[in-house]
């Protein structure tokens, strides 16, 4: 069986432990390997050698840095087929959608290599004569990037790209689901050129290693995507050690459509939104908020399209859902429908855990489609994160966009609308921190920020120039080349009061 050691200070070795875990398809139960568990002994080590390559790396010139993912961008390419296959055996997305996830790491790292030579400062007029005023960007120091099974390639890529651009270095610990694709990025970056204890790899449960890292004082920078509960913990840790801190969080996505919209769009968008990668994207639409004089038509064609959905392996050509990650959210997105049904909603179709035939080794559920929904029942308000959309009857635009911000999230919302007013007043009031019109809320471009408004986040932004923003601080330069004492009060004439 294949082994997946950790790579700590450019070396891959076993955990300090000895111990190990596998990693498991999910859509077949077959093991795909052995995986190092990492324990608090591995993360001081990786932290070390973070720590100690820092002062080599912030002083290697940025674009040198920038030829490093530059490289690392092209291998990514050359290996595009070969990761998707492994990222869908491993995460369960079907692989067209596992092309994506590699192809958003792709994106990300050709951006950022050419980050390398932008990195931009400011330049300003000084107040004095002869003397020169400038902000340039540093680095921090160790990056501790903690992240999720569902995109497990594209998001540590959106991490650890920019932070390593910025001439920080990095202490990596992946979702616990998906070891294996963290691997293969890890030995990319290496065979690109990155230098030891640049990047580091830990593998281990949230509870130890990721606490680890979040209280190792010697990790001023933490960034994390996961869920809310988990993100209310890395905050609160962090807090007390006064790190910066990045939370990427969950989400309540909404698609407005409107009485003059585009059906075919919408219910196209709609579909691919809500049970794309098993609906398990923080973007994923959980909501739809119809129009009254359109509803009842909307339903009878989702039901009809999501029907024809083929349920299966992502593996095989004609899937168009594959499972989810594993047994626990099997039960807890079954759990949201039997709640739905007794606070009184209605399973238009689906509902069902499906455990026969081929399906039966995996954790395979219906894409499900619940009306008579009210924004405040609990399946109108919590996350889901899986194949579950609720419809919701809205009898205007004020009212769409009064119950999309009625819930505690606000990272992605979308409105189907042929009237050119109405789209420009949604994308003006809808609370989220991405707004898509005739679209659905999914599919993200790496050039602009990505994240969060409200309880999605904390206010930073992955991807584009503010990533950068993130990984660095500024440091303000004044050069003065006058030769004399120079006193603003003095040299400067005031003017007579
Ligand atoms: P999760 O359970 O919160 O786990 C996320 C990561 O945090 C994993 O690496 C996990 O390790 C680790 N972790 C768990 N408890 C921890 C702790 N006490 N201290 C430090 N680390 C800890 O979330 P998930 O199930 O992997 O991902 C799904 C969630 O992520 C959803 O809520 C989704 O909306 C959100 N998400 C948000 C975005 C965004 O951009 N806003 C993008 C993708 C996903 P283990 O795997 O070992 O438990």
């Amino acid at each position: 069986m294949d082994f997946y050691p950790m790579y700590i200070g450019g070396r891959w070795v076993e955990a300090r432990s000895g111990q190990r875990f596998t990693s498991v398809n999910p859509a077949t139960g077959q093991i795909l390997g052995e995986v190092a568990l990492g324990d608090r002994e591995d993360v001081q080590a990786a932290v070390e050698a973070a720590r100690d390559a820092f002062d080599a790396w912030r002083r290697t010139p940025a674009p040198r840095r920038g030829e490093i993912l530059f490289r690392a961008a092209e291998l990514l390419k050359r290996r595009k087929e070969e990761l998707a296959r492994e990222l869908t055996q491993e995460m369960g997305k079907v692989l067209t959608e596992a092309r994506g996830d590699v192809q958003e790491a792709i994106d990300m790292t050709y951006y950022m290599a050419g980050e390398g030579r932008r990195l931009f400062g400011e330049t300003v007029p000084a107040e004095m004569p002869d003397k020169f005023a400038m902000a340039v960007r540093e680095p921090i120091g160790v990056v501790g990037a903690i992240t999720p099974w569902n995109f497990p390639i594209a998001i540590p890529s959106w991490k650890i790209m920019p932070a390593l651009v910025s001439g920080n270095t990095v202490v990596f610990k992946p979702a616990s689901d998906t070891p294996i694709l963290a691997h293969r990025l890890v030995e990319i970056l290496d065979e690109a050129g990155v230098p030891p204890g640049v990047v580091n790899l830990v593998y281990g449960p949230g509870g130890t290693v990721g606490d680890a890292i979040l209280a190792h004082p010697d990790v001023p920078v933490i960034t994390f995507t996961g869920s809310n509960e988990a993100g209310v913990h890395v905050n609160t840790v962090a807090a007390s050690l006064l790190k910066r801190v990045h939370l990427e969080l969950g989400g309540k996505n909404a698609i407005i459509v409107m009485d003059d919209a585009d059906l075919d769009l919408a219910v196209e968008g709609i579909v691919w939104s809500a049970f794309g990668t098993s609906g398990q994207r923080c973007t994923a639409a959980s909501r739809v908020l119809a129009h009254r004089a359109i509803k009842d038509r909307l339903v009878t064609r989702l039901v009809e399209r999501i029907r024809r959905l083929r349920l299966g392996d992502g593996l095989e050509p004609d899937t168009d859902v594959g499972p989810v990650i594993n047994s626990q959210a099997l039960e807890r997105i079954h759990g949201y429908v039997e709640w739905a049904r007794r606070e009184g909603a209605t399973v238009a179709t689906g509902g069902r855990k499906v455990d026969e035939g081929p399906l039966a080794r995996g954790f395979f559920y219906e894409p499900t489609l619940l009306v008579d929904v009210r924004p405040e029942m609990r399946v109108a308000q919590e996350e889901i994160f899986g194949p579950v959309t609720a419809v919701i009857e809205v009898g205007s635009l004020e009212e769409a966009i009064r119950v999309n911000n009625q819930v505690r999230y606000g990272l992605s919302s979308s409105i189907y609308t042929r009237d050119v007013n109405g789209a420009f007043r949604a994308m003006r009031d809808l609370m989220t921190g991405l707004v898509y019109v005739n679209h659905g809320t999914i599919g993200a471009e790496v050039h602009l920020p990505f994240g969060g408004m409200r309880q999605t986040g904390n206010g930073h932004r992955e991807a584009g120039r503010a990533a950068i923003d993130f990984y660095t601080e500024w440091k303000s330069v004044y050069v003065d080349f006058s030769g004399r004492l120079q006193r603003a009060q003095i040299d400067i004439p005031q003017p007579s009061s």
